[in-house]
């Protein structure tokens, strides 16, 4: 087993089942970054990048289920003690309405 990584490919040690040692990525190498090299998927930069855009998407979902969670929190108070005869006569504008003035303190 050689434990070297052939400084002509990508500089990548890959490691899979009953592979303790790893294996030098067998990919080719598209890019050199700090004298190294590296294929298209092991390129730190793009790592990098693939890391950034992972970390907005997760910020995006956290937005989104905070603002479905402020949707539900504002609806389960607009209608709170309602009964189910007056939640059926509830509609979006006095829905709106509740929110306005829970917003505005009133
Ligand atoms: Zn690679």
């Amino acid at each position: 087993m050689n434990r070297e990584l052939n400084p002509q490919g990508c500089q990548t040690r890959i490691y899979g089942n009953r592979d303790c040692f790893g294996h030098q990525c067998p990919k080719k190498p598209t890019v050199t970054r700090d004298g190294e090299l590296y294929c298209k998927i092991h390129d730190p930069e793009y790592i990098k990048q693939k890391k950034t855009e992972q970390r907005a998407k997760w910020d995006k979902e956290d937005e989104e289920r905070h603002q479905l969670n402020t949707l539900v929190m504002a609806r389960k108070k607009a209608t709170q003690g309602l009964t189910l005869t007056e939640l059926s006569k509830v509609t979006p504008d006095l829905i709106r309405q509740a929110i306005k003035e829970a917003e505005t303190g009133a």
